[in-house]
């Protein structure tokens, strides 16, 4: 009989995580789950802890961790800028030592790892739209920084122990990703919207709504992410991950509002230090190089996350 491969997913317990051992547990993997919790929850694993192919262990990956795996997603970082400046320093301790330990496990077994990178490497982009070749406008010291630096540095140490030790590395840039199982008060703008419409609220736009993003459902996602780590060794990416269709925040509010059937209105209050102007991956080269693109449009998405959070 062969061996299941063993799969650990970091940050299992977060957004795009859950969904993505879900996908991993459909695919035949023993899938072994670590979180700390910070910006988690229990109840996205609950549903898989009586498995016998899952596995879950507490863990903060600021600390070494011995395991034998074959393969890592290393996902374990808050995504939204309110959680990740709410404590900064353990932002960048996670981007840094949870990446040199994760390296150093993927070292030890010989496993792959992949990890999930961001657009926010780009900082407030002076190219448009991003291709993996831009190097980025990003500051250094500013309240964002703790997380686009501290991906990039992540993104350093990939690249380093790759070419110091030979470790089998792949790197997303994943962009803006929605869905459920966000959690309902992390701050980011898919679900603050929708939570407002379905209460009547007043929808908080930050800066005067013309900033862009480009949303990418969490399905689309989570294949990606499969596509690539299953790729031959010598694909080391950055490889953009997201839907190639870029909304003002203005006219996501104006959708949610819609989909949702809600009489709420827009009020404008000062933009966040440093939020970007615009955001839109340029994805040919995961079209060559995965055969991926994005199959659920934004209205699709919406509806499902939408239903999520009515419940
Ligand atoms: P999330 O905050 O929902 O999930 C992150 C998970 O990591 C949480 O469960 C959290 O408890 C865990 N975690 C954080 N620090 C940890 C630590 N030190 N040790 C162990 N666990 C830790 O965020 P998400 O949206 O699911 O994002 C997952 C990954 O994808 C992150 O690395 C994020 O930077 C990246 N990403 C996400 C998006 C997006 O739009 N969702 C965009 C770009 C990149
Ligand atoms: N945003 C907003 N209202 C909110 C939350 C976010 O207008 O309640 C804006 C935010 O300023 C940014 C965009 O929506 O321009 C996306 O924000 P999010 O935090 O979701 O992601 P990121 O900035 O990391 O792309």
């Amino acid at each position: 009989m062969t061996r299941r491969l063993r799969t650990l997913v970091t940050g299992g317990a977060g957004f795009i995580g859950a969904h993505l051992c879900r996908r991993l547990l459909g695919d035949g993997r023993h899938v072994i789950c670590v979180d700390n919790f910070s910006s988690g929850a229990r109840r996205h694993i609950e549903p898989l802890l009586e498995r016998d192919d899952f596995d879950f262990i507490e863990h903060d990956v600021c600390t070494p961790l011995t395991l034998d795996v074959d393969e890592i997603y290393n996902l374990a970082c808050p995504a939204s800028p309110v959680q990740y400046q709410k404590e900064p320093v353990q932002t960048i301790r996670t981007n840094v030592l949870g990446m040199i330990n994760m390296l150093d496990l993927a070292h030890r077994c010989g496993a792959k790892i992949l990890q999930a990178s961001t657009s926010e490497v780009y900082g407030d982009p002076l190219v448009h739209p991003q291709t993996e070749d831009y190097w980025g406008n990003v500051n250094p010291i500013g309240p964002r920084a703790c997380y686009d630096e501290g991906k990039r540095s992540a993104e350093t140490l990939c690249f380093d122990y790759r070419r110091q030790f030979g470790v089998r590395i792949k790197v997303a840039r994943i962009f803006n990703t929605y869905g459920p199982m966000m959690r309902p008060n992390d701050g980011r703008v898919v679900p603050a919207f929708i939570l407002q419409a379905l209460a009547g609220e007043d929808i908080t736009i930050f800066g005067d709504g013309r900033q862009t993003r480009a949303f990418c459902f969490v399905s689309d996602m989570v294949d990606g992410l499969v596509r690539l780590m299953a790729t031959p060794d010598e694909v080391t990416g950055p490889i953009n991950l997201g839907n190639p269709v870029e909304h003002t925040i203005e006219a996501l509010a104006r959708r949610i509002i819609g989909l949702v059937g809600s009489d709420s209105n827009l009020t404008l209050s000062p933009a966040p230090v440093d939020d970007p102007r615009q955001r839109l991956p340029d994805i040919s080269r995961a079209r060559a190089v995965l055969s991926w693109s994005p199959h659920v449009d934004l209205d699709a998405g919406l509806a499902q996350t939408i239903a999520y959070f009515r419940e």
